[in-house]
């Protein structure tokens, strides 16, 4: 089939070049130039494992393109994808990108020579398909509602992941106004196994903020447990949650008697907090929605607020070793939102060194992949520097902030001897403190730290 992705992102790159390398003829389009351009040269225009390649071999088979031209893009499409951006703003989401790609789209649905499904890959609240995206279609193009399918498709990939993500999807949710509608849709991911779950466009968007908001209730529940080990002496998060994980119900007893633990146990971790594109915005966006509708959501708000309190409950820890924050200098390792992507929208790294900027901390952070950062203005007294030594050299103490494994599988023995004091503070979980040198004062979250005062760490030389 002919397939036209608009919005060449995350998830509408890789969808595209995905679904080319299953054959399908697939155009890519963006507002964007650049991103287009980068298709044509055979590359991607961000970071995401493996992608490089895919676009080099399915551009250079000529079945993926990128372009600016909708209009072009279109002739002879059978399917249209939308892909773009949908973020929360004050707390509501913003369907201007997809209401402005919908009347596009629409306005172009009379010239084409073929029934055409327009499938919306964005994530939306409930009701939009129905309440927003039909009404776009229709007025652009003045058709009536039979005369072209419309589905909603949510996506469920991982940046970091998204190519294992979407040729191993667990679940294609296809919300169909009708059958003709899905059929197509349906054929489009024939190569998958995996369940096929057709149901209405609202369950189908609802679907999707339910999966995200499991997953963001998981982490805080988790952090809200580390909360409280890190203020009551001799509590491990760490080792709580892997009593936690051995139930049966979470990790499944093999022949041999070793735990097989479920994927959605790498959820059940404390850390620094969820970030990126996609939780943040979704639970807002999920909050926002009842909250329109009359309906409260208890846990919901508690998710969120427990999920914005873990950068300043990272330097509450920190505090308690270096209670003078005004007078230290502090590294942020890692400023993606997690490891493997370049994304740092949301990211805890960056929630963290603002609120170190805020106690008055001379903050430096670093990235393996963050090279020319566009640093938010709250965060103008933090120093991005061209390396991990350069960042923590003189440092009173590094924070890990995302697990790079440039920075979870260095070489600590050299790095620590040029640090002021020796304190690593792992909002990860990410370091084996086993591989530290002796006198590297480790600091996991979720665990008071050993031998605090008042005033501080009471350690000989600090
Ligand atoms: P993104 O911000 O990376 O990309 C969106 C792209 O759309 C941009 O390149 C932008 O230039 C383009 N665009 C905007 N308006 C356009 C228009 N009218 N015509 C053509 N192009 C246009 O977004 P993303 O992270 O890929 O997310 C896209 C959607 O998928 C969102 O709704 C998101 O919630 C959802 N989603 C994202 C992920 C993820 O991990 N990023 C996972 C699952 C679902």
């Amino acid at each position: 089939m002919k397939v036209v992705v608009v919005g060449t992102g995350y998830v509408g790159l890789v969808s595209g070049a995905c679904l080319a390398d299953w054959g399908h003829e697939v155009v890519c389009v963006d507002t964007n130039a650049e991103r287009c351009a980068a298709i044509g040269q055979g590359r991607a225009p961000f970071f995401e494992p493996g992608l490089d390649a895919l676009i080099q071999r399915t551009a250079g088979a000529g079945r993926l393109t990128g372009t600016t031209d909708l209009a072009q893009a279109m002739r002879g499409a059978d399917l249209s994808m939308i892909a773009v951006g949908t973020p929360s703003v004050r707390g509501h989401i913003d369907l201007s990108a997809v209401t402005a790609a919908a009347a596009q789209i629409g306005a172009l649905l009379p010239t084409l020579d073929r029934y055409h499904t327009v499938i919306l890959k964005s994530t939306c609240v409930p009701g939009t398909t129905d309440g927003v995206l039909l009404p776009a279609l229709q007025a652009a193009s003045g058709l009536p509602a039979d005369r072209f399918g419309l589905c909603v498709n949510p996506e469920f990939l991982r940046e970091g992941s998204a190519l294992a993500d979407f040729r191993n999807s667990d679940r294609v949710v296809i919300g169909a106004c009708d059958d003709r509608a899905a059929e197509p849709v349906e054929r489009l991911y024939a190569p998958l196994a995996c369940p096929k779950l057709r149901t209405s466009p609202r369950n189908a968007e609802m679907i999707k903020y339910a999966s995200n908001s499991l997953l963001a209730t998981l982490i805080s529940f988790s952090n809200e447990i580390a909360a409280l080990c890190e203020a009551v002496p001799g509590l491990d998060e760490r080792t709580i949650m892997q009593g936690l994980h051995l139930d049966r119900r979470l990790s499944r007893i093999d022949a041999t008697g070793q735990p097989l633990t479920a994927d959605i146990v790498s959820y059940l971790r404390a850390g620094i907090g969820y970030g990126g594109s996609c939780l943040p915005k979704d639970t807002a966006a999920l909050q926002g929605f009842a909250r329109d509708q009359g309906v409260p959501t208890p846990i919901l708000d508690a998710v969120i607020t427990t999920n914005a309190r873990r950068a300043d409950a990272l330097v509450a820890l920190i505090s308690k070793l270096l209670p003078d924050l005004a007078r230290t200098r502090i590294a942020v390792l890692g400023l993606a939102f997690k490891a493997n992507t370049d994304d740092v929208r949301v990211s805890p790294g960056l929630r963290v060194a603002e609120a170190l900027c805020r106690h008055g901390s001379a903050v430096t952070v670093w990235d393996p992949m963050v090279s020319d950062l566009d640093l938010p203005s709250t965060m103008a007294p933090a120093r991005l520097m061209p390396t991990l030594a350069a960042a923590i050299d003189g440092a009173d103490a590094a924070v890990i902030a995302t697990a790079w494994p440039q920075i979870t599988d260095t070489d600590w023995t050299g790095l620590i001897g040029g640090m002021r004091h020796p304190i690593l503070v792992d909002g990860r979980h990410a370091i084996d403190p086993a591989r530290l040198p002796d006198g590297a004062i480790y600091v996991p979250v979720g665990r008071k730290p050993a031998g605090t005062t008042a005033h501080g760490i009471a350690r000989p030389g600090i």
